[in-house]
């Protein structure tokens, strides 16, 4: 027989990254699709099945596949009901299609799930008893996972920490409610903290970059000014570190966490945010709590979901073998 395998595949609005991991569960191999939202879901798979075999090798079976999509995903009938990225793909049954074209059994997650059991794994969060991960970028997404298993309540919306309010009257969100942590600490949020400093200042040298050299202000370039000091954009990461703080202060207080980890593409400024982070978090959590928690940005990089999804798809198989009735 030859040697079982899982697959992970991490759909975003641009790329598929995909992963393939061993039994044990260390990474074997890695790839990159293109999306290509509009050609829909069934042209995707098609393109991931051609993919696999050269992906995989000859020597190897694959057993299960895992699928991590942005948006809400109904875990229990393997379907996309929504997506901010992929706003076609709307109430499709995605481990139908990606059984069809891979030829085995997938389950289907949301990609902040994904990313966090990768890194509860293979990452940052290993051994860790009360975990979560925060994932920083357009959107602010979050996962729980307790004593080995991802927290999804009734529906699989739970771990939605992008989404808890943490000042009653705070900015307008994008879900519709005020202050939520996504509306201070979201890609787009921090874009529009910058460019109201910069407009009160214009001594910056962010505002320079942005007026004369017509960059484009983004999370990366703030970050990138606030490394050389410039004062506006070190403003901007230590306010949005000290909203971090506030929902991490909860987030500890809630589920006395041994390792938060914060991943996602924002996690590269994590450095600029943690000072202010911190010093809010021990303002306003137990001590106690606090004094066992570790706060790391998160090891996997964009790996993470795709890694993530394999290993759910590993997990999956094992409690079907558990169970008596057979799955
Ligand atoms: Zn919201």
């Amino acid at each position: 027989m030859k040697p079982r395998v899982f697959l992970g595949i991490d759909i975003g609005g641009t790329n598929i990254e995909l992963a393939v991991v061993g039994i044990r569960g260390r990474l074997l191999a890695q790839d990159t699709v293109e999306t290509r939202p509009n050609d829909g879901p069934v042209n995707a798979f098609a393109r991931i099945g051609e993919r696999v075999s050269s992906l995989v090798g000859g020597s190897r079976d694959v057993e299960a596949a895992g699928v991590g999509c942005a948006g809400l995903v109904d875990f229990g009938r393997g379907k996309l009901l929504s997506s901010p990225n992929l706003p076609t793909w709307r109430n499709t049954a995605l481990s139908r299609i990606a059984r069809r074209h891979l030829g085995v059994y997938t389950v289907v997650d949301n990609d902040a799930n994904a990313a966090a059991f990768g890194e509860y794994k293979r990452g940052v969060g290993r051994g860790a008893r009360s975990f979560v991960c925060i994932t920083l970028g357009t959107g602010v997404g979050g996962s729980i996972i307790l004593d080995g298993r991802v927290l999804r309540g009734r529906k699989n919306y739970a771990g939605e920490i992008g989404h808890m309010t943490i000042s009653e009257r705070g900015p307008l969100c994008k879900c519709g409610n005020r202050g939520c942590l996504e509306a201070y600490v979201g890609a787009d949020a921090l874009v529009r903290s910058a460019m109201k400093k910069l407009r009160r200042g214009s001594g910056s040298l962010l505002w320079r970059w942005i007026r004369d050299q017509k960059r484009a202000a983004s999370p990366r370039l703030i970050a990138e000014a606030a490394k050389k000091r410039d004062a506006a954009a070190r403003a901007v990461f230590d306010e949005a570190g000290a909203h971090l703080g506030t929902a991490m202060a909860s987030l500890i207080n809630v589920f006395n966490p041994d390792v938060i980890a914060v991943a996602g593409r924002v996690a590269a400024a994590f450095s600029l945010m943690e000072r202010s982070m911190w010093d809010t978090i021990h303002e306003r959590a137990f001590a106690e709590a606090v004094g066992v928690v570790a706060i790391q940005r998160g090891g996997l990089g964009k790996s993470a979901a795709a890694i993530g999804a394999a290993l759910l798809a590993r997990q999956a198989v094992r409690e079907r073998a558990d169970d008596p009735r057979g799955g």
